[in-house]
């Protein structure tokens, strides 16, 4: 049985959280704010990030981090600012229909934030793929395209093929890379059929070996795709920023399995140049 001393070196070098919230759990700005943005900051500086993908329940968890230039400057953080759709839980399951939530995000849109213009949409989730194709995910698909905004979508690949018809210049990260667990294969085939396509790997089943490396079929992929591909923390609940230290130890350690200059493309550069973020290093 091998142990960890047989594990790779763990990357060590810069990393950009492409799928980062700083929902009002984390911070509610009236009343409760367990994670402060200074402790937030903190928190990315101790793992290493140096730019994150911010995008908030409500939007102004992200409007914070981005007003807090200072701050992000002295922990070496560049925030790039995305418009998410949802005010409350219940627009995680009726914003594709809800013409309100276009409204909102023209107005986001609009205004900008501290840290610049907003460059993308998202996260949203389609729990069933024929949703997709309702008046708003099609009006925002679109949008998203005449903007050159890039959309962070946790969908199934049905979903992925659906929302891309719309808009089929779109930039689009899928969240998880598929977090139902669609074969390797799969994942494949929409990468080869849309050039455009990127995937992020926070939750995606059957990415590390059980020992917390990477498993064969998924570094043969990323050897095969090694631009498409970012990482994430996806700080949806508390828990997860409790252990965001322990999160991106881990994503250190299965890319230390990969040669160096792949595993700095999809921890950092990936990211960084769909973003024109510059290199910290
Ligand atoms: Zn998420």
């Amino acid at each position: 049985m091998a142990g960890p001393a047989d594990a790779a070196d763990p990357y060590r070098g810069p990393l950009f959280d492409a799928h980062l919230h700083y929902n009002v759990e984390a911070c509610d700005f009236r009343a409760a704010c367990p994670y402060p943005v200074a402790h937030v900051y903190a928190t990315l500086q101790r793992a290493g990030v140096r730019a994150i993908l911010a995008n908030s329940r409500t939007n102004e968890g992200t409007h914070a981090l981005a007003a807090a230039g200072d701050a992000a400057r002295a922990a070496g953080i560049t925030v790039v600012p995305f418009v998410r759709l949802y005010r409350n839980r219940a627009d995680y399951t009726g914003w594709f229909a809800d013409d309100s939530i276009t409204t909102m995000v023209i107005d986001e849109l609009s205004k900008g934030s501290a840290a610049g213009a907003f460059r993308g949409l998202g996260e949203f989730h389609l729990y069933e793929a024929a949703n997709a194709d309702a008046p708003v995910a099609r009006r925002l698909m679109r949008l998203a395209q005449e903007r050159d905004l890039v959309v962070l979508a946790h969908v199934d690949d049905d979903a992925i093929e659906r929302l891309l018809a719309h808009a089929p210049q779109a930039r689009l990260i899928w969240a998880h890379t598929g977090i139902g667990g669609v074969p390797v294969a799969r994942v494949q085939e929409l990468f080869e059929r849309h050039p455009r396509l990127m995937g992020e790997l926070s939750y995606r089943p059957g990415l590390t070996d059980g020992r917390g490396g990477l498993s064969p079929e998924w570094r043969a992929l990323f050897m095969r795709w090694p631009g498409r591909f970012v990482v994430g923390s996806d700080t949806w609940v508390n828990a997860r920023w409790d252990h965001y230290d322990v999160l991106m130890a881990d994503v250190r350690r299965w890319l230390g399995d990969l040669p160096p200059p792949v595993a700095r493309r999809i921890g950092w550069a990936n990211a960084a140049e769909l973003f024109g973020v510059p290199s910290p290093d």
